[in-house]
């Protein structure tokens, strides 16, 4: 794994490869859909970001809605993530994004080291648009006290009387969606504090919580790992399936799947270049019909705009560049981790939390997110990073998709200390 390329990436859009050439304009959609278009209408119709109230226009584009679940509203099929730093001021970011139609922010009580509600709250405030956002936060505490008492400070943070969807972050087991927090739930809804429930889940447990999610009726939406190295997993589309089939509003996250550090790779299957391969992993989610919208976290003005493009055109991708996709995915299968522990785990006999350890890495090699990475990392009980006394010669061979968990681990332990 080596350092994002997002200079690369923002160059894409901007007409030149990641290596820096100029690229002639493609033809087509690409071109009805030109910079010059997407990046029409101002972006922020007041004098400055300093002081007073502002007021924001809409792009002459908007990205595309689509119905989410049960909840029975339209949302962006690309949403804004939270988990990044912001400008607790106002951020540009989001005001950008707003603009083209991504008015939905996905924040946490966790993200950006606590500050991601605060910067939320200060935007809506500060361009007086609370009613035609839609804020989803989410809670790291499951217990329904912890619960509760999180919700209250997130609509503190975010200085909202309400917010329109809260889930449960990073939910490992079904048990915590008992009929305790179920009471909790309904009371929130009742007081017009909260509009829609649901979680978030990344572990190797996905297709079970879809499951779990789709026989229970008052969770009404969920956000989970999805990216196209899982598009011939049968047993969780099966389970989306499940979860579409009994309306549960369903967001793709981590559609990436670390496909930034294969740079190289990637130069070489891509054949038509219309699409950086950022692009084209996100449309492919959108081309199922199943899930409702992608968050990404757009870091930068440059992915805004990049992404916001992607989500502009209406063409498919074709069957030659879905044919791509696929052989990116097989060719860098041993480079990515789906954070399903119970198979490689099982080769020791240690509590190691190899899918979430492989995760911080990621964050740290792959997105640069160096001070998150190790905070999080800190945070794994000792047991669960320790492999001392632990035969990692025993993992050789344990990951069914051939990824070097020893290797992985070790360096975890020297960049993330
Ligand atoms: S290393 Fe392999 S088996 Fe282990 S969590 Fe990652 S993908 Fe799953």
């Amino acid at each position: 794994m080596k350092m994002n390329d997002r200079v690369g990436r923002s160059r894409a859009l901007l007409g030149a490869d990641p290596r820096g050439r100029v690229r002639e304009p493609s033809q087509g959609s690409r071109d009805n859909i030109s910079r010059r278009k997407v990046l029409g209408g101002g972006l922020v119709a007041a004098s400055s970001l300093g002081v007073g109230p502002l007021r924001l226009e809409a792009a002459p584009l908007q990205v595309p809605q689509r119905v989410l679940g049960k909840t029975g509203e339209k949302a962006p099929i690309l949403l804004q993530g939270g988990s990044m730093p912001f400008d607790l001021r106002f951020d540009p970011k989001l005001a950008e994004s707003f603009k083209y139609g991504v008015t939905y922010i996905d924040a946490a009580d966790c993200y950006g080291g606590g500050n991601t509600e605060l910067a939320v709250g200060a935007f809506h405030t500060r361009a007086n648009l609370r009613s035609k956002l839609w804020i989803t936060s989410k809670s790291d505490d499951h217990d329904p006290k912890g619960f509760e008492e999180t919700f209250h400070r997130s609509l503190e943070k975010m200085k909202t009387s309400y917010i329109d969807m809260y889930y449960l972050h990073m939910l490992k087991d079904a048990k915590y969606l008992n009929d305790e927090l179920k009471a909790v739930v309904a009371r929130l809804k009742k007081e017009k504090k909260v509009k829609h429930f649901g979680f978030s889940c990344h572990h190797g447990n996905v297709v079970a919580l879809l499951h779990e999610a789709a026989k229970t009726p008052w969770v009404d939406s969920v956000m989970f790992r999805y990216n196209f190295r899982q598009y011939g997993n049968v047993e969780l589309n099966q389970a989306i399936d499940a979860a579409h089939k009994a309306k549960v509003g369903l967001i793709a996250m981590k559609t990436q799947g670390s496909a930034v550090s294969f740079e190289d790779k990637w130069q070489k299957f891509q054949s038509t270049g219309k699409w950086n391969k950022y692009q084209s992993v996100l449309k492919a989610v959108w081309q199922d019909e199943r899930i409702s919208a992608a968050v990404s976290d757009m870091e930068s003005l440059e992915i805004i705009h990049e992404n916001v493009a992607a989500a502009l055109d209406k063409t498919k991708l074709t069957q030659a560049e879905m044919q791509e996709i696929y052989r990116y995915a097989e060719a860098t299968r041993a480079g990515a981790c789906d954070g399903c522990d119970h198979l490689c785990g099982a080769a020791v006999d240690a509590p190691l939390q190899i899918g979430s350890t492989l995760r911080y890495l990621m964050y740290h090699d792959v997105y640069g997110k160096t001070a998150l990475a190790k905070d999080l990392y800190a945070k794994l009980p000792r047991e669960a990073r320790s492999y001392e006394g632990v035969d990692l010669r025993k993992l050789a061979g344990a990951c069914p998709h051939g990824v070097d968990v020893e290797k992985y681990l070790r360096r975890a332990a020297e960049v993330l200390v």
